[in-house]
C-alpha cells in the first residue's frame, strides 16, 4: 500500500509571459511568449508527491471558470484524489508572471477561490485528514485555515509538514508546537525567526531559533547549496547534487513533496531529505512548475550508481 498523503492548499493558474524587460509603471511592452501552467504551492506539492510515490489527496477550492476545470484536470490526470477540491464561485486563483531575458521576474498573485477554503469547509473534509500518514500544508490559504489543519493534523497523530511559503512575517506563536517539520527557503527562514540567512552559520542560528519557537524539526532549504537540516540536538548540511539550472521554479515545492512521499512511505529522514533533493535538482533542469517536477523512476535512475 503506497504511502498516503494530504496537501491542504492552494491551486492557481499561471499566465506566464516572457519579455524582454519588465515593463515600468504605466508603460505597454510587446512581449515574446505566453503559456497558461497549472501551479500553486499547494497543487504543485501534491503533484510532486503523487509523481514520487504516494497516494494524494488534496484539500482545496477552485473558482467556476474554465482554470477551475483546468486545475482539477492537471491533478486528477496524476492520480491525485479530487473529492475535497470544491468548486467555489467567483475566479480560481492565479498568477500573473512577466519573466525577463535574464530570468528576472515579476508576479501578482490573487487568491481567489484559495481565500474560500476556510476552516469550518476544512471540518467536513475531516475523513480525509483522518485517512492520510501525513499532512502538508503552505501558507496561500487563509491563516485560520492552516491553523486549524496543523491543529488537526496534530490530534490526529499525522506527520505534519508546514512549508512557511510565501513568508514575509513572523507565525502565530501557537501554530509552531503542531509542526513535525518546518521547511522554509533562507527568506523565509529569515522572516519567521528574525535571524538573516546567507550562509550555514546563519541558517543555524535561524534553525535554532525555530527550534526554540516550538517546531519539532527543521529544515532549511539553501538553493544550489542544499539544505541544512536541524532537530534540537545537531546540524546536518547536506550538498545539492550539482547539476545545470535552467528554471529554479517549483524547486522547493519539489523537495517538500518529495521529502514527504518518502518520509511518508517510512524512509528515514536523511535519505528523505537526500530523495527530495535529488527530484529538486531534476526539477530545476526542466523549464516551467507542474511540467518541471520529475517522476520516481528519474530519481531512481539518477541515484543509482
Ligand atoms: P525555493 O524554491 O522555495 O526558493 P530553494 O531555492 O531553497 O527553495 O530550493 C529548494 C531545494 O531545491 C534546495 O534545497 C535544493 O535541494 C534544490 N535546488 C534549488 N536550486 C538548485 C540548484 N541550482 N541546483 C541543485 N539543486 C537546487
Amino acid at each position: 500500500m503506497p504511502a498516503k498523503v494530504v496537501v491542504v492548499g492552494s491551486l492557481n493558474m499561471d499566465l506566464v509571459t516572457r519579455a524582454s524587460r519588465l515593463p515600468k509603471g504605466g508603460e505597454t511592452l510587446i512581449g515574446e511568449s505566453f503559456s497558461v501552467v497549472s501551479g500553486g504551492k499547494g497543487a504543485n506539492q501534491a503533484v510532486a508527491a503523487a509523481r514520487l510515490g504516494a497516494q494524494v489527496s488534496m484539500i482545496g477550492c477552485v473558482g467556476r471558470d474554465a482554470y477551475g476545470d483546468a486545475l482539477r484536470a492537471a491533478l486528477l490526470a496524476e492520480q491525485i484524489d479530487c473529492q475535497a477540491v470544491s468548486t467555489v464561485d467567483g475566479s480560481s486563483g492565479v498568477a500573473l508572471i512577466v519573466v525577463d531575458d535574464n530570468s528576472q521576474n515579476s508576479i501578482v498573485i490573487v487568491p481567489g477561490a484559495n481565500g474560500a477554503l476556510t476552516a469550518d469547509q476544512l471540518k467536513r473534509f475531516d475523513p480525509v485528514l483522518q485517512a492520510a500518514d501525513l499532512l502538508i500544508c503552505q501558507l496561500e490559504v487563509p491563516d485560520a485555515t492552516v491553523g486549524h489543519a496543523l491543529k488537526r493534523g496534530r490530534e490526529l497523530g499525522k506527520i505534519v509538514i508546514l512549508n512557511p511559503a510565501p513568508a514575509s512575517r513572523a507565525l502565530p506563536a501557537h501554530w509552531y508546537g503542531s509542526i513535525d517539520y518546518l521547511i522554509p527557503n533562507e527568506s523565509e527562514a529569515a522572516a519567521l525567526s528574525g535571524v538573516a540567512v546567507d550562509s550555514l552559520d546563519t541558517a543555524q542560528a535561524a534553525a535554532t531559533k525555530l527550534i526554540a519557537m516550538g517546531a519539532g524539526k527543521v529544515i532549511i532549504t539553501l538553493g544550489a547549496q542544499g539544505s541544512l537540516f536541524a532537530d534540537g540536538n545537531s546540524f546536518q548540511h547536506f550538498p545539492a547534487p550539482s547539476v545545470k539550472a535552467v528554471d529554479t521554479t517549483a524547486a522547493g515545492d519539489t523537495f517538500v513533496g518529495g521529502f514527504a512521499a518518502a518520509l511518508a512511505a517510512g524512509k528515514g529522514e536523511a535519505e528523505a531529505i537526500r530523495f527530495g533533493q535529488v527530484a529538486a535538482a531534476l526539477s530545476v533542469t526542466r523549464a516551467g512548475a507542474q511540467p518541471s517536477i520529475p517522476a520516481l523512476s528519474d530519481v531512481q535512475a539518477f541515484q543509482a550508481p
